[in-house]
């Protein structure tokens, strides 16, 4: 339920609010507009008669029901978009990042260099991973914290925060001491237990739509991450799985259009995994700018035949800057800054 706050009630009528909310079980999320607050009480679904009580409260104007099932994460419950603040890179509400660098950490030349070449093409954010999820336990599974070392080195080089992939619950500690943004990657989209430990961090999450995850679905992951006590979450359409087997994955961007009428969360789109084909990832990017997405993360490696994964997919670095400048009509057309 939303408890909506009269305009200029007080903050002894808000705080009187939030322990009336406290009382019935519920947990109060405010969130201070410019005009009013309004507060969400999340909790058990079949309570919410007692909630209704709450109209009666002074300074309280209305009590109404949240429809979706991921609350904190719908427009019902903000209707002003949500804006990331990430170093100096905003990420919404026409804040754009582009994300760029090679889909492992492999050696500190190779990331030091693919931090160089994306920065000067004007990427705002450095990814890299350092705990790698891969299909096969033979294939390499990244440096993990020596991973982590060389990204921060790279950010120290570049400026360019970091956005690296967490694996699992135990390594939250650890990766968040070096990452500006923790990714969750596709398979570990419904990892409840990873989900529920990242809503008590205060990095950013970029969470990845599961490759057989619906979009309620994913903002339903979204919904642990934000009810655990983390505001700050980015999602990132990638491609699911479909009978068409002619690209990796297929990128559903009518995702992004949809995601953002329900949610206030700002999205962005990985092209790179989304298709598994280099000739796609400018259209893609292009398009995706065009549905209204907040960022593009795209795999970037300074020689793409020795990459110890996903190289087939990766752009090298000349690729990038003109993949960073074909971009550039399309965000001016759709107002946003990079
Ligand atoms: C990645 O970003 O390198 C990655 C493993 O992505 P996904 O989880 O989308 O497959
Ligand atoms: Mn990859």
């Amino acid at each position: 339920m939303i408890i909506v706050m009269q305009a200029g009630a007080s903050r002894q009528e808000i705080e009187h609010v939030m322990d009336r909310i406290k009382d019935l079980g519920y947990d109060p999320h405010p969130i201070h507009g410019v005009e009013r607050t309004v507060i969400g009480a999340i909790g058990d679904e079949r309570g919410k008669l007692l909630l209704e009580q709450l109209v009666s409260v002074e300074g309280v104007e209305n009590v109404i029901p949240i429809l979706k099932p991921f609350k904190l994460a719908s427009r019902e419950m903000r209707s002003e978009p949500t804006v990331i603040e990430v170093s100096n890179v905003q990420i919404g509400n026409g804040g754009f990042a582009l994300i760029a660098g090679p889909c492992s950490v492999e050696s500190e030349k190779q990331i030091i260099e693919a931090a160089r070449a994306v920065k000067k093409s004007g990427a705002n954010m450095l990814r890299g991973g350092a705990f790698k999820p891969r299909t096969s336990p033979y294939s390499f599974q990244g440096l993990e914290k020596e991973g982590l070392e060389l990204l921060a080195k790279a950010r120290q080089e570049t400026g360019l925060p970091i956005v690296t992939e967490i694996l699992s619950p135990e390594n939250v500690e650890l990766v968040a001491e070096y990452a500006d943004v923790m990714q969750v990657g596709a398979r570990n989209m419904q990892n409840f237990a990873l989900l529920k430990k990242l809503g008590k961090v205060k990095c950013p999450i970029l969470l990845k739509r599961g490759m057989m995850c619906t979009i309620k679905e994913t903002l339903m992951s979204a919904e642990y991450i934000l009810s655990s006590g983390n505001p700050s979450v980015i999602l990132c359409e990638r491609g699911i799985r479909s009978f068409e087997d002619s690209m990796r994955n297929t990128l559903d961007l009518s995702a992004v259009a949809l995601i953002q009428q329900w949610s206030h969360l700002p999205i962005i789109v990985d092209p790179t995994h989304g298709t598994g084909v280099k000739s796609l990832i400018a259209p893609m990017c292009k398009a995706a700018i065009a549905a209204g997405a907040d960022g593009v993360m795209v795999e970037v490696h300074p020689s793409p035949e020795t990459a110890l994964s996903d190289g087939f997919q990766a752009l090298v670095p000349d690729e990038f800057q003109e993949l960073a400048e074909a971009i550039r009509p399309y965000l001016e057309l759709e107002g946003k800054t990079l």
